[in-house]
């Protein structure tokens, strides 16, 4: 990795190149970008005034969003099998969590993992990440926080049992000590098959007194919603032989009610909605609290998963705000981003254009991270370099083509990876 040639302290960075897509407006030709202090100062087209890196054909974009992962499977070279669907899945998880070593020797691993993930990620243009923690080792927050993109870290909760003092308090410690280590949080009742009620309760009223986000995969498959309705099914199987399942039959809440509950807090992420236009009841709460609330979308973990996408059209015309994600490489072959925005514009469900503001200033809203997701100056200077591989003449098509490669990827203005020539 190279400085930024041509740069002295002080003094801004321009960089011209083929085109900048802002997202908050159209693709900008011939155009170039100014950054100084971490911060965009301005976007033009034609010539600058001053001094530039000329980039030729490349294109620069916002730094992308993965708005939902889990970055402690990113040692995994291939997804798990995901026959059998979630429940079975579900299955494979726990024992490859169980498989690991007890103590410091787990936590070491799990770090690398983190640490993988993250650097795999800002090396794919991601500079913002929204992290679902279930382990919060030392070592795990110390690799959070010394990678490079920007993570939000969500605690994740489970527990069918209604929540003791204890478990609330533990939640208010690891947010504090998340903090300290100047990572943004938030919360994540995991979902309606593993938390309850009373539980997920108290996690929202903690997402509103504290002014969190707040974070659950919802209606990610029939079989989660036949044991809401039923008690009954294989994920009740599967909680029977974990003994997971309580002596008491728990509170278990419908997708509706997890959706209304997640309003509660500044921000909601809905994620995978996969079956969602099956419950009108959740649809239309999702629709009335939209200025709260996101979906997240991981188009290729839901197709493996579900074997289908969610109603995107629909989704659209009821005016909710769509992000994506690459949820983990325990269900995903890798982290990016861009693979994402293209299996949903292959399926026809979007515009390159469309996809484009789902992976970068809708996902960023998504996650609290409101300075950053478009090229508007003022913004944080999160920007991605990228040199079209194919021959997509649509500058947006060609910079979210992944086989399209990172040139440079600038977070708040400084070089976090590739290198900009001299
Ligand atoms: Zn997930």
């Amino acid at each position: 990795m190279t400085p930024p040639g041509g740069r002295r302290p002080g003094r801004s960075l321009v960089v011209r190149c083929a085109a900048v897509l802002t997202v908050s407006g159209p693709p900008v030709r011939n155009g170039w970008i100014e950054v100084a202090r971490g911060r965009i100062i301005a976007v033009g087209c034609g010539r600058p005034r001053v001094p530039c890196i000329d980039l030729g054909d490349a294109v620069a974009l916002p730094g992308l969003v993965n708005a939902h992962t889990h970055l402690e499977f990113s040692d995994l070279r291939r997804p798990l099998d995901t026959t059998g669907g979630l429940p079975e899945w579900i299955r494979r998880i726990v024992a490859l969590r169980r498989a690991r070593p007890t103590g410091a020797d787990g936590a070491a691993g799990v770090a690398r993992a983190v640490a993988a993930g993250l650097a795999e990620s800002i090396a794919e243009g991601v500079t913002s990440v929204g992290e679902i923690a279930t382990t919060l080792a030392p070592a795990v927050v110390d690799a959070l926080a010394a990678g490079r993109p920007r993570v939000r870290v969500f605690r994740e909760s489970l527990g069918l049992a209604a929540p003791t003092a204890a478990a609330i308090a533990t939640v208010h410690r690891d947010l504090d000590r998340l903090a300290e280590r100047g990572l943004a949080v938030g919360l994540s009742p995991h979902a309606p098959y593993s938390v309850s009620g009373s539980l997920g309760a108290r996690l929202a009223e903690l997402s509103a007194a504290r002014r969190l986000p707040i974070a659950m995969h919802v209606a990610e498959s029939r079989a989660e919603a036949e044991l809401i309705a039923a008690g009954a099914g294989p994920f009740r199987d599967l909680l029977d032989q974990l003994g997971a399942w309580p002596a008491a039959a728990p509170r278990l809440l419908s997708a509706a009610d997890w959706i209304s509950l997640l309003a509660r807090g500044p921000r909601g992420l809905v994620i995978h909605g996969t079956w969602l236009d099956g419950d009108r009841a959740a649809w239309s709460r999702l629709a009335r609290h939209r200025a709260r609330l996101a979906l997240v979308i991981c188009p290729r973990t839901t197709l493996a998963l579900g074997g289908r996408l969610p109603p995107l059209h629909d989704l659209r015309a009821a005016g909710v705000r769509m992000a994506i994600g690459t949820d983990s490489r325990a269900s995903n072959p890798d982290l990016s981003v861009r693979a994402e925005c293209s299996t949903l514009v292959d399926a026809g469900l979007v515009s390159p254009e469309e996809s484009l503001a789902m992976a970068t200033v809708h996902g960023a809203r998504a996650i609290g991270f409101d300075r950053v997701g478009s090229l508007t100056a003022g913004r944080r200077a999160d920007v991605v370099f990228v040199r079209p591989a194919g021959r997509a003449a649509d500058p947006v098509a060609a910079a979210l083509d992944p086989s399209s490669p990172v040139v440079a990827v600038l977070r708040g203005g400084r070089l976090v990876a590739g290198s900009l020539p001299a």
